[in-house]
């Protein structure tokens, strides 16, 4: 879990109505990408909670059929 540095972001991103990353509005950021010191929710949109959080190794093991 990231933790996010509130110095120098908007009121809507502190409050999780703006993406963290993008400081877009709308679409309304919907993936949850971290936390404020304060333990608000840093919110990011698909696109830049993507972009934060590199996909993670594949988890689905693809077993060789006979
Ligand atoms: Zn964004």
């Amino acid at each position: 879990m990231l933790t996010f540095d509130p110095e120098g972001m908007t009121t809507a991103q502190r409050d999780g109505d703006a993406c963290v990353v993008c400081y877009k509005r709308w679409p309304r950021p919907r993936v949850r990408v971290g936390r404020f010191p304060d333990d608000m929710v840093a919110m990011a949109c698909a696109d830049c909670a993507a972009a934060l959080a590199p996909t993670p190794p594949a988890t689905v093991v693809a077993f060789p059929t006979r």
